[in-house]
């Protein structure tokens, strides 16, 4: 069965979208079939970030309304063909009415049951926040990806979110600490990995550097991860994929550039 992943944080800004664009490209790059679904519906802007924001045509809505069939909502990437994207709503829409876990779910099911074969993975880019969107994203998940940085305000929100998801029964999660600055760590301006760790008590799927090069790519719309010659930051993802398909962790040691 593909495995459900929900990309969540709590705080907004600290690098869920980023998160799923990359690691869904690399995923795709190593073999795997994998859609992403965009359900931060209020701020929609995963399609943005791959640079496929011309190409949504249909979304989910017109989906369960009965007005497309699925795979016409279903946007493939051009570069890497077994990714494909799916948003819930047109840009500038607010959540619609109706539109809770139980849709979310039956769009799972039905991404599993097609006739072109299932996905391996399905990744869903949650919104912010704790209330009904969040609930939504994160119903047909079983496995989180929590995403924070190293700072107190995401760390509280990543604590809470990480209680949430547990009363929901997703029980494998795995967090990613992102804009990591190995110089202000040293200076213990910044907590250090190990310090986040310790605070938030789980496995280590990865560390992403605080890199301008994410900057430059979320505003071209081309994942960093496929740029070449290689970023920091786009190794650092890559390996997050990696860890990710071989349901590994890391160690928090100190990261040097
Ligand atoms: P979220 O989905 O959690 O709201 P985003 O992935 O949209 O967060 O990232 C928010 C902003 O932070 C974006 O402008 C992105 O380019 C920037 N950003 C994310 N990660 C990094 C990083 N490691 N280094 C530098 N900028 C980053
Ligand atoms: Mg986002």
């Amino acid at each position: 069965p593909p495995r459900v992943v929900v990309i969540t944080s709590g705080k907004g800004g600290v690098g869920k979208t980023t998160t799923t664009a990359n690691l869904g490209m690399c995923l795709a790059r190593l073999n795997f079939k994998v859609v992403a679904i965009d359900a931060d519906v209020g701020l929609r802007n995963l399609d943005l970030l791959l640079g496929l924001e011309n190409q949504v045509k249909y979304t989910a809505m017109e989906v369960l309304n009965g007005e497309c069939r699925l795979d016409q909502a279903l946007i493939r990437d051009k570069r890497w063909t077994n990714f494909e994207l799916l948003c819930i709503n047109k840009p500038r829409y607010k959540m619609p009415l109706g539109f809770g876990g139980k849709a979310l779910t039956w769009l799972v099911d039905a991404l599993k049951k097609r006739p072109e074969g299932m996905p391996h993975f399905i990744l869903i880019d949650c919104p912010a926040g704790i209330d009904a969107g969040f609930i939504t994203a994160i119903t047909p998940a079983n496995e989180a990806i929590l995403v924070t940085t190293p700072d107190i305000t995401s760390l509280r929100d990543a604590d809470r979110v990480t209680g949430l998801l547990e009363c929901d029964g997703i029980k494998d999660i795995k967090m990613v600490v992102n804009r990591v600055r190995s110089d202000m760590i040293k200076g213990e301006d910044m907590m250090s990995v190990l310090d986040v760790q310790e605070m938030l008590g789980l496995p280590l799927l990865g560390v992403i550097p605080e890199d301008s090069e994410v900057i430059k790519s979320t505003n071209r719309g081309y994942p960093l991860v496929l740029k070449n010659p290689p970023t920091l930051a786009g190794l650092a993802l890559e390996q997050i994929a990696w860890r990710l398909v071989e349901q590994d962790s890391m160690k928090a040691v100190l990261i040097e550039e």
